[in-house]
């Protein structure tokens, strides 16, 4: 059969057409070392994967038990959209019980994960020509929903010197006529960096005298492993009440990464803004995910605690391995599951220029995948989770010794 051929109009008449939106967003760089990292492992080559931004602990088993039972008791169709009572009042409790601090359940509202009551906000509030100010090294999820949203990220850094704390004063100082939003995120990805208390406060009490929203992602705000006081919740609470937004997140503490469950605390006119838009594009968060998340709100924390103790056991135990090779800097992070070390001693213009080289080098050769600091708007840094078992980890500090030693020697020349 011929096909016939088309002429220069007819073509461009072809070209599938995409949104500006959808253009200002690419993959994120941590889905595309995950990528290669999974290509090398279907093809039967060992690779210790130090790269994913999830726990490699199984869910516990009452919280699946909760998920079976929900399915059994063909509890399987859908709920209300911000989410059953039964999960929105365990979400207020937990904070009660952590926090002393009271929300009300008709101000919370259930999605598919912190992601999703991240995006639901910036959808409510942004316009175009808004600004908002957030921290960098940081997720690159906030600043692209920023973007998705018409709107315009703002970064500060935060420096390794002080184990990257957000300063309020360097937040504010970005703030300009145009910001609609502050966007902080403690314990930080992939930092582990805090913000105190007493800093919030000053951000939350200055943004609110100008209208602007305070949000805090908390999604790791149960894995902080310092004795400090991170009563975020509260102080936002009496600092920005018409202004805080609380995210929060079932997927690092309770290993629900895969359930997706987080959810949205904040005044009542921004929760009924956020149950619109969610209401048109996923509604409620699964039936059974929602039961399951009651059962990890409710039942007992000591499955927490025990991830987090162990946790900490990898933290310091990484941190010492790579104390044996003084050119890797690397702070001890305060919270979250991640190192994320300066590496640009190693980098040189002739070869390994980047931390993205490095990290594309350090997977071929050694075998070991990691995320770039690129990912994270932080080059000549690593991302390496500990969230594998300590044996894992121990063989990708020693192929990580091991290779760049060889780069020493100039075997990749
Ligand atoms: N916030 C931060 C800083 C994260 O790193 C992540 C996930 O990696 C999330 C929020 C959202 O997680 P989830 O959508 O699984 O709740």
């Amino acid at each position: 059969m011929t096909v016939p051929s088309l002429n220069a109009g007819e073509t461009a008449a072809l070209t599938p057409r995409f949104s500006t939106r959808s253009r200002r967003v690419g993959a994120s760089a941590t889905q595309r070392v995950a990528q290669e990292a999974d290509r090398m492992k279907r093809a039967g080559i060992d690779v210790v994967d130090l790269g994913a931004g999830e726990p490699d602990f199984p869910t516990p088993a009452h919280i699946k038990q909760a998920g079976v039972a929900a399915i059994e008791q063909n509890f399987t169709k859908y709920t209300p959209n911000a989410g059953i009572p039964e999960l929105k009042a365990a979400i207020c409790q937990r904070y009660s019980d952590a926090y002393d601090v009271r929300f009300d359940p008709a101000n919370t509202i259930v999605s598919a994960g912190g992601k999703q009551a991240l995006y639901n906000v910036a959808m409510a509030v942004l316009s175009p020509g808004d600004e908002v100010v957030t921290h960098a090294p940081g997720w690159p999820t906030i600043t692209d929903q920023v973007l998705l949203a018409d709107a315009t990220p703002v970064v500060v850094r935060t420096h390794p010197e002080d184990g990257f704390r957000v300063h309020a004063r360097t937040l504010l100082d970005a703030v300009t006529p145009r910001t609609t939003a502050i966007v902080i995120n403690s314990p930080g990805n992939p930092t582990g960096g805090l913000i105190d208390e007493t800093d919030l406060e000053i951000v939350a009490r200055e943004a609110a005298a100008k209208s602007i929203w305070v949000v805090i992602d908390l999604c790791y705000e149960q894995l902080i492993y310092d004795d400090v006081s991170h009563n975020l919740p509260r102080v936002l609470q009496d600092a920005a009440p018409n202004h805080g937004v609380v995210v929060g997140s079932l997927s690092k503490s309770y290993a629900m990464t895969g359930w997706r469950c987080g959810w949205a605390v904040g005044p009542a006119p921004l929760i009924a803004a956020c149950n619109s838009i969610q209401s048109h594009c996923t509604s409620n968060v699964s039936s059974i995910t929602q039961r399951a998340g009651v059962a990890a709100l409710n039942g007992s924390h000591g499955c927490v605690r025990e991830m987090r103790e162990e946790y900490r056991g990898r933290r310091d135990a990484v941190l010492e391995w790579l104390g044996a090779e003084p050119r890797v800097q690397c702070t001890c992070p305060a919270g979250a599951f991640y190192l994320f070390p300066d590496i640009s001693a190693f980098l040189s213009p002739d070869t390994i220029r980047t931390s993205a080289d490095f990290a594309t080098a350090l997977l071929a050769h050694g075998h070991v995948a990691v995320t770039p600091g690129e990912a994270f708007d932080a080059p000549g840094f690593l991302r390496m989770s500990y969230a594998a078992s300590r044996d894992r980890l121990r063989e990708g500090i020693d192929r990580l010794l091991a290779f760049v030693r060889r780069l020493e020697r100039g075997d990749f020349d």
